[in-house]
C-alpha cells in the first residue's frame, strides 16, 4: 500500500499542475517560463526535503520525546578510540545512559571499546557500514546491505536485534526511505541539533542550554576532543534543572 509522504503529496500535485500547464502552454493562454519556475520550485523542495531529515518530507522521523522532563543524548560518527571512553567516563560519574549511533567499520575496530559501552548500558545504534560520502546516492540494494552489516555486528555484540537508523548526514531522499520501510527499522532524528562540529566551547554550551525544552533528542558527535567539557557541563545543569537522560 501506497503511504502518503509529503513527498508524495507534492509529487501528486506537482503532477497535476504541470500537466494543466503544460495543456494552457500549448494553447497558449502562459508562457513557458511558468512551467520551468514550477520545476525549479520542485527542485528546490527535493533538496530542501533530503537536507532537513526533521521535516519528514520523504518518511517518518523521531525526532522527539513524549515525556518533557526526559533528554536523550546521541552521539554520531563512532565509536572513536580517543574521545568516547572520555565521554563513558562522564557518563559514569553522572550516572547516566546515552545513545550511539556508530559506523559499522568503527564497531569492527573497537569491539573491546564497544563491549565497556554495551556493558555500561548505552544504546548502540545504525549510522551506516561506511559513511561515505555518497551514502545517500547508493541504490537501494548497497544501502540495504550497509544497514544489514551494521545491524548484524550491533547482534553480535550486544545480543539485541537493532531498529533504529540514523542517515549519514541526516540526509534522506526516496532510496533511502525505501531501504528503512524494506528493514523495518525506524530512523531517528533530532529537535535539538547541536552544530557541535562548528561551534565549540561556551558557545555550543549556551546554545545547548538555550534550545533545550524538554522531551529533546540531542544530535552531538562523538568524535572531537571539544565534546567531552561541554556535555559535562551540560548533564550537570540538566540534571541541576530536573531533567532525566533516557536511552531510546
Ligand atoms: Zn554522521
Amino acid at each position: 500500500m501506497i503511504s502518503w509522504t509529503k513527498h508524495r503529496i507534492v509529487l501528486f500535485l506537482f503532477l497535476i499542475i504541470l500537466i494543466v500547464e503544460t495543456y494552457l502552454v500549448s494553447t497558449a493562454s502562459i508562457g513557458l517560463s511558468l512551467v520551468i519556475y514550477t520545476i525549479l520550485s520542485y527542485l528546490i523542495l527535493l533538496f530542501v526535503g533530503s537536507y532537513f531529515l526533521e521535516l519528514e518530507y520523504y518518511m517518518p522521523v523521531k525526532k522527539d520525546l513524549n515525556n518533557k522532563k526526559e533528554i536523550a543524548l546521541t552521539f554520531d560518527d563512532g565509536p572513536n578510540p580517543e574521545i568516547t571512553p572520555q565521554l563513558l567516563e562522564v557518563f559514569k560519574t553522572h550516572g547516566i545512559q546515552v545513545n550511539f549511533f556508530c559506523i559499522g567499520e568503527k564497531l569492527e575496530d573497537q569491539k573491546e571499546l564497544v563491549n565497556q559501552m554495551i556493558q555500561e548500558g548505552h544504546l548502540i545504534a545504525n549510522h551506516s557500514y561506511t559513511h561515505s560520502n555518497f551514502f545517500p546516492l547508493k541504490s537501494v540494494k548497497a544501502m540495504t546491505e550497509e544497514l544489514r552489516q551494521t545491524n548484524r555486528i550491533i547482534k553480535e555484540l550486544t545480543k539485541i536485534e537493532n531498529l533504529y537508523f540514523r542517515p549519514p548526514f541526516g540526509v534522506s531522499n526516496p532510496l533511502v526511505a525505501k531501504t528503512v520501510r524494506k528493514l523495518g527499522m525506524q530512523v531517528i532524528g533530532w529537535n535539538l541539533r547541536s552544530y557541535d562540529t562548528v561551534i565549540k566551547g561556551e558557545k555550543l554550551f549556551k546554545r545547548l542550554v538555550q534550545k533545550t525544552k524538554g522531551g529533546d533528542i540531542v544530535l552531538l558527535h562523538d568524535n572531537h576532543q571539544d565534546i567531552v567539557d561541554v556535555v559535562e557541563r551540560y548533564v550537570v545543569y540538566a540534571k541541576k534543572n530536573g531533567f532525566t537522560f533516557v536511552k531510546l
